[in-house]
């Protein structure tokens, strides 16, 4: 209809109240047509008021439509009680006061009101603080005083006997301070609302409603008021705000995603005050020392003022008690912070520097957790952490305190408990991880390092207890992780050198420090080389020649196997290349690959582009990668298949140690199954290692699989292989890793001599 009908509305609302003035003016000596205009103009403003609100009904969000469904009834209310006096005082040519329409305007106050409390209550939630309750409360009494002192109790004083005119004239000034409350309130949650200007509107127009009551109850008292007086076409003003209100809804209502905005309008705060200091004012120019309405409504409103400050002062420091609570908790698991353990930190070594208690420091670190997080994605780490920290807590003395001070860092501060009690909690939380996290569909193993320090007798200072702790839990890792520490003033040596380790692998590439020694694999019928596992060495410039066992994890944890990775591939494949080139016999060389190499989503591209480069073909290339790789089965999957369908040979390094069950043998296209050196190692002697040996033979012979069994060291072993048709062996006992001039030796001959001293 209007492409802005608010902006038209307004035009509308100033017309309108221009020609209720000058009717009002220019009849002002006109009794009938002064009262025809009177009563005909509330009728037009009422009406049109009820449609815009009845708009903003049937246009409003659903949420919203109660609310506006009560004002319209209000307004409505308010038009028939202008309707019913218009037909007593007009039609009828009675007095219309008291009356129906009383009656009528009356309940469209308490409609108002409903609608304000609903609001209210629609609001509450993201009302943060009750405070407003009391500023409200303070501006109320100020304002009940003022109506009493002022305006009710004249009235009451005034009347000798109780007609239902005197008792609905006592009525409008009671209901303008409720009508006070609703327009306060609006004020109020306009603040928190979205529906701000809507809100602010209706404050406007409640506002406007009580100061046209006030002054005809005052024109009352003083027996000058009259129909068509200046003051009437005020209320129609009010109830067009209202329904401006309403149109503001329609425009606005559907642009608007949420409801509960918080910037409390200062002006606001203040407001209160003011009211009291107004109050003030008059009870002192009342001069009445002695006590009445206005001292004792003062009196009232300074007991408010105290409890609105004692509410205020409490609720600030709860707001500071939860910040910091905030402050000190990690959100992934719900323990103490690093920040808190700091502060504990520094607080316990005050307190413990009095009275000379003792406590244990237990840093835990979780093995592999990288592994999890590189593989499984981030969620599954965070549950998984989440569900570690509650077994932290089922195992940890109430007194005790737990942080998560890093990534899959967490420290205990134990008290008053000895060395050994120390190392008894982490065992006992070592035992508690025995079994699998259960965590989406899967089952995720995962073991911790415990490093412990003690104060005193490990350090005095918060850095220096750290430290140690955490010499002492990398110290757990090295021997063979799942492991508890105690730190001791050795491990430190062991520290610096895993320090200098870690620093020097960063230039060890660029410096030429790497080799690579071969294995040879054998065809245990034969005795022919079939391949050779080419295997890794650091020539340290201090330690000398360092092993794999040492470097590899480190290099993994700093991500440096990637480029190591990838060097040891190109050199074993050149190498190989040049083995064939010199018309050696063909073998195939084994690379190691590690997990975080091979689920590189550009892995496959290295590998095809070595191969190419080198000229070696696929088929004289295998990768041997360990059950870690099963963390993320299907993008493992994906992998090995297309490099098997490059032609390239995938072996299943240390069978038997990981974490897979059986199935994975189905899932995983590979081709060979290396048996970890554990099971060969008491071959001869246990009856346990001979029947999984024979039983990985057995099961990768009707799956097709080839079976190399590693570190054969005796006759003995080979002899125990042969018996179960090993086809394939590795170990000291044919020969150790060796340069690749050495190899090429053995290659001419072709055929290994077997023994400990060939
Ligand atoms: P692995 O792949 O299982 O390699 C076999 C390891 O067993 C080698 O240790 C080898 O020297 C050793 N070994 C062979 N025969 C015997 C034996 O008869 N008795 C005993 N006790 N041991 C034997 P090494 O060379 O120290 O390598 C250790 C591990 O380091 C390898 O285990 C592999 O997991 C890793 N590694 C080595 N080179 C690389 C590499 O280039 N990249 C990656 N990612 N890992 C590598
Ligand atoms: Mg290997
Ligand atoms: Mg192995």
């Amino acid at each position: 209809m209007f492409t802005h009908p608010r902006h038209t509305a307004i035009k509308f609302i100033l017309i309108y109240t221009l020609l209720f003035y000058a009717w009002v003016i220019l009849f002002q000596n006109n009794l009938s047509l002064r009262l025809w205009g009177a009563n005909m103009f509330p009728l037009i403003g009422g009406s049109v008021s009820s449609l815009w609100l009845f708009q903003a009904y049937r246009h409003s969000q659903p949420h919203h439509k109660r609310f506006w469904l009560l004002l319209c009834i209000g307004v409505f209310l308010y038009f028939t009680a202008n309707l019913l006096w218009f037909i007593i005082q007009i039609l009828l040519d009675r007095n219309p006061f008291p009356g129906p329409a009383d009656f009528f305007w009356i309940a469209s106050y308490f409609i108002f009101l409903t609608a304000v409390l609903h609001k209210w209550i629609t609001l509450r939630r993201v009302i943060s603080s009750r405070a407003y309750a009391y500023n409200i409360l303070i501006f109320m009494t100020v304002a009940t005083t003022l109506s009493t002192y002022y305006l009710i109790w004249p009235l009451i004083v005034q009347t000798e006997d109780y007609t239902a005119a005197t008792v609905i004239s006592i009525a409008y000034p009671v209901l303008d301070i409720i009508m006070l409350f609703a327009a306060l309130n609006m004020y109020y949650l306009a603040q928190y609302s979205d529906q701000r200007k809507v809100l602010l509107l209706l404050s406007a127009g409640f506002t406007l409603q009580i100061i046209a009551d006030t002054v005809h109850m005052s024109l009352n008292l003083t027996g000058t008021y009259e129909s068509g007086h200046f003051i009437d076409p005020l209320w129609q003003v009010c109830l067009l705000l209202c329904g401006l209100a309403g149109l503001y809804e329609v425009e606005e209502g559907k642009a608007r995603t949420n409801e509960g905005i918080n910037n409390l309008n200062p002006f606001y705060i203040g407001f209160p005050y003011l009211s009291v200091i107004v109050l003030f004012l008059l009870v002192i120019k009342s001069s009445h020392i002695t006590f009445n309405i206005l001292s004792a409504g003062f009196g009232l409103v300074l007991l408010l003022t105290l409890l609105r400050q004692i509410y205020i002062t409490v609720e600030n420091t709860n707001l500071i008690k939860e910040y910091r609570q905030l402050a000190y908790k990690d959100s992934v698991t719900g323990l103490y912070n690093r920040t808190k353990f700091h502060k504990d930190l520094c607080d316990f070594l005050a307190r413990s520097g009095d009275n000379q208690t003792t406590f244990g420091m237990m840093l835990i670190d979780l093995d592999r957790f990288k592994n999890i997080n590189d593989t499984m994605g981030h969620p599954v780490g965070d549950q998984l952490l989440a569900a570690f920290a509650h077994i932290l807590r089922k195992i940890v003395p109430q007194d005790d305190y737990i942080y998560r001070i890093g990534g899959d860092e967490f420290v205990i501060i134990v008290q008053d408990l000895t060395a050994s009690d120390c190392v008894e909690l982490a065992e006992a939380l070592i035992q508690n991880m025995a079994a699998p996290f259960k965590i989406q569909e899967s089952e995720i193993i995962i073991s911790p390092s415990i490093g412990i320090s003690l104060y005193p007798d490990n350090g005095s200072q918060p850095d220096d207890l750290l430290k140690n702790a955490d010499t002492a839990m990398y110290h757990a890792k090295e021997t063979g992780k799942n492991n508890v520490k105690l730190y001791s003033p050795e491990l430190n040596e062991k520290a610096s050198r895993r320090m200098n380790l870690e620093h020097g692998l960063r230039k060890a590439l660029e410096n030429n420090e790497f080799t690579v020694l071969y294995q040879p694999k054998v065809n245990l019928k034969t005795n022919e080389i079939v391949g050779v596992e080419a295997l890794l060495r650091w020539n340290h410039p201090q330690y000398g020649i360092i092993s794999p066992m040492q470097f590899i994890p480190l290099a993994e944890e700093t991500g440096q196997i990637v480029p190591i990775g990838e060097w040891v591939l190109r050199k074993a494949c050149l190498q190989n290349k040049l083995w064939q080139d010199k018309g050696l016999p063909k073998v195939h060389v084994s690379v190691n690959v590690s997990v975080r190499q091979f689920q590189r989503s550009f892995f496959v591209g290295t590998v095809r582009e070595v191969l190419q480069t080198t000229g070696l073909s696929p088929q004289d290339l295998d990768l041997e990668v360990t059950e870690n790789v099963l963390h993320d089965t299907t993008t493992s999957v994906s992998i090995i298949t297309e490099l098997r369908a490059m032609g390239v040979g995938i072996s299943l390094d240390d069978f038997g140690t990981g974490y897979s069950s059986l199935h994975v043998l189905r899932a995983l296209p590979v081709n060979t199954i290396k048996i970890d050196k554990s099971f060969i190692v008491d071959i001869t002697a246990s009856k346990a290692s001979q029947s999984i040996v024979r039983a990985i033979i057995e099961m990768c012979n009707h799956l097709k699989l080839s079976v190399v069994a590693e570190g054969i060291e005796d006759a003995g072993q080979l002899q125990q292989l042969r018996q179960y048709d090993c086809t394939v062996g590795q170990g000291y006992y044919f020969k150790k890793p060796m340069s690749a001039d050495a190899i090429e030796k053995l290659l001419r001959n072709g055929i290994l001599t077997e023994g400990i001293n060939n």
